[in-house]
C-alpha cells in the first residue's frame, strides 16, 4: 500500500480517549525490543514516527496512528517487561485487556515475534490469549535480515509450532532493515480491515 498520510493522532489511558470515527483499528502487539517501532515506521515510511527506545517499556499508552484516513495502527505497549512496577504493569494490564478484548472497531492484533529465536513464554500466553478472545492475529517474524535466507523456513516451523499456531491466521517473516516482507504483511493486514 502506498501511504500518503500517517500521523500520531490519539494517545489513549482510557476508553473516552479512543477515536470515534469508527474507522478499522489493527493493534501491534509483542515484547518489548522485538522490533516494534522500526515495524511501525518502515510500514508508514516514517522515520522518527514511532520511538525507537534504548529503554524498552516505557510507553504505557495506546497510540493510535491515523494512516490514510483509512486505518488506524494501534500501538500496544510492549509485554514482557519486569522494570516496571507491579502496580504499574497491572494497570496497564486491565487496560490493555479490556480494548483487546471488547474494542469494537478492532478488527486484528499484530503479534510481532522475534525470528531468530524461538517464541518465548510471554509470546505463548500472548498468542494464547488471543485465540481465547478470539481475534485474528496476524504473524510477524521480525529481524529476518539476521538470518540466512536459506533458515528462514526452519525458524518460522519452529514459531508455528511452539505457538500452536491457528491455521487462519498468517505468519510472515519482515525486516525493517531489508524492508523485506513489507508488501506482503500489508496485503494481510489490508485483508483483515474490512
Ligand atoms: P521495540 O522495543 O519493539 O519498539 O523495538 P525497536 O524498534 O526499538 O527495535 C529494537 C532494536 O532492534 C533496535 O536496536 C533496532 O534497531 C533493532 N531492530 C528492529 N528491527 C530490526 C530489523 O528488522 N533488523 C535488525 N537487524 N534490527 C532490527
Amino acid at each position: 500500500m502506498k501511504v500518503t498520510q500517517a500521523d500520531l493522532l490519539h494517545v489513549a489511558v482510557r476508553p473516552d480517549q479512543y477515536p470515534t470515527n469508527r474507522l478499522p483499528e489493527l493493534a501491534l502487539a509483542g515484547r518489548s525490543n522485538v522490533g516494534k517501532s522500526s515495524f511501525i515506521n518502515k510500514m508508514l515510511n516514517r522515520k522518527g514516527l514511532a520511538r525507537i527506545s534504548g529503554r524498552p517499556g516505557k510507553t504505557q499508552t495506546l497510540n493510535f496512528y491515523g494512516v490514510n484516513e483509512r486505518l488506524y495502527f494501534v500501538d500496544v505497549p510492549g509485554y514482557g517487561y519486569a522494570k516496571v512496577s507491579k502496580s504499574e504493569r497491572a494497570k496497564w494490564g486491565t487496560m490493555i485487556e479490556q480494548y483487546l478484548a471488547e474494542r469494537e472497531m478492532l478488527k486484528a492484533v499484530l503479534l510481532l515475534i522475534d525470528m531468530r529465536h524461538p517464541p518465548t513464554a510471554d509470546d505463548k500466553l500472548m498468542y494464547q490469549w488471543l485465540k481465547q478472545i478470539e481475534i485474528p492475529v496476524i504473524l510477524v517474524a521480525t529481524k529476518a535480515d539476521k538470518i540466512p535466507k536459506g533458515k528462514w523456513q526452519k525458524h518460522l516451523a519452529t514459531i508455528k509450532r511452539d505457538l500452536q499456531k491457528d491455521e487462519n491466521d498468517e505468519l510472515l517473516h519482515f525486516s525493517s532493515e531489508t524492508g523485506v516482507g513489507k508488501e506482503d504483511v500489508w496485503k494481510a493486514i489490508l485483508q483483515r480491515m474490512v
